[in-house]
């Protein structure tokens, strides 16, 4: 252990769900929910699917390292040259290659109180100092959501990322275009700003920013996107940045040769081009959305209001005995302890039977 670099021995691992399989045996029960890991509850386009199964004959052969179609895709889609993205194993595999391409000792990185829990990971692993900022308290007009001052404040000469989640995971808050173009505009153009935007299809409001259109008046700036959530496709692992020329040059370099798989890749496009299916992801999870959060409001639940597939829960108690009995009826939620938030679960969104079997169990355990 002592031979491992001093962030890496004092990283804590990201703790992912356990797979439903196991879980399943531990407690002795099948037919259970999983309402964990902010997956589609409709799974991916049938279009992706079925593009998968042509495939198989080529999995001898090495995908093509640089994604030239799919990047070309990406880039007609944002209107950005293809030169500007950079594709990753999930989106998690970007934001990793910014933390080792921009970040080290003697740098920091700057994020959220509440935000998404692989930044600091992937920031620790590479001796970079983190720089947490406080996030709106429990009574603002955004709970927990991200205070664009006090990041700002924790930003100094040795910051060389800033990490945003917009919406965050998990609180489900969002940043206005205005407050977060003024934002990057504020910074140096020596620190890059990290707009994560695995969640943005989901979000409805009009006045959520269109980032990649910033890019070319900011060359720090650097948007990160998914095809895990409203794709469907978590379990191929593909994900991208959108960035400047000169970052994508960087991030190349750091990048493994071949970190997106051809099944990947070619789902991806398909995806892209299936916008009824998109559409109707959105629909159901805005609806979804809606039915839970009503039946919070009827119960007194508080909730953490969201505009991704999720909502984070206030269960009036501290909440891991609460996930343990959900568990036992079969429902499988996110505790968020680890977060800072000890008494709220997150719920995924799912379809509106899953969504009335949560909030039953949720009845059972807490006693509505
Ligand atoms: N960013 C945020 C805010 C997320 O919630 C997640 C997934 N939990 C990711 C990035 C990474 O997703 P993936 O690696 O599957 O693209």
């Amino acid at each position: 252990r002592a031979l491992a670099n001093a962030g890496v021995q004092k990283l804590t691992p990201y703790q992912p769900g356990k797979p439903v399989e196991e879980l399943e045996r531990e407690l002795g029960i099948s037919d259970s929910l999983k309402l964990a890991s902010n997956e589609n509850p409709l799974g991916p386009s049938p279009r992706a699917v079925q593009a998968l199964g042509g495939l198989l004959d080529q999995l001898a052969r090495y995908p093509d390292g640089n994604g030239f179609a799919l990047r070309q895709r990406l880039a007609r889609e944002l209107d950005v040259e293809p030169e500007c993205i950079t594709l990753g194993n999930g989106s998690n595999d970007v934001l990793e290659l910014l933390a080792r391409a921009y970040l080290g000792p003697e740098r920091n990185a700057v994020f959220s109180a509440h935000a998404f829990a692989v930044y600091p990971l992937a920031c620790q692993a590479v001796g970079a100092d983190l720089h947490m900022a406080p996030a709106h308290a429990a009574d603002h007009a955004t709970p927990y959501g991200h205070d664009l001052e006090a990041l700002a404040a924790r930003v100094d000469a040795d910051t060389r990322v800033v990490f945003i989640a917009n919406p965050n995971n998990p609180t489900g808050t969002w940043l206005d275009g205005k407050a977060l173009y003024d934002f990057i505009r504020s910074l140096p153009g020596t620190t890059l700003v990290v707009v994560d935007e695995a969640y943005c299809e989901y979000v409805e409001e009009a006045d959520y920013p269109d980032t990649t259109r910033w890019l070319a008046e900011f060359p720090n700036l650097v948007v990160t996107r998914t095809f895990s959530k409203i794709h469907g496709l978590a379990g191929l692992r593909i994900g991208y940045a959108a960035s400047s020329p000169e970052v994508a040059d960087i991030l190349n370099r750091v990048r493994q040769p071949f970190n997106t798989s051809t099944l990947a890749q070619a789902a991806a496009l398909e995806a892209l081009d299936d916008t009824a299916h998109v559409q109707e992801s959105v629909r159901v999870n805005r609806e979804g959305l809606a039915w839970l959060t009503a039946a919070c409001r009827e119960r007194g639940l508080g909730y953490i209001p969201s505009v991704g597939n999720f909502l984070s829960i206030d269960v009036g108690r501290e909440a891991e005995p609460v996930y343990q009995a959900l568990l036992h009826q079969g429902v499988i939620v996110r505790p968020i302890a680890g977060y800072g938030l000890s008494r709220h679960l997150r719920v995924t969104v799912g379809r509106a039977h899953e969504n009335r079997r949560f909030m039953e169990a949720l009845d059972q355990v807490v006693g509505a």
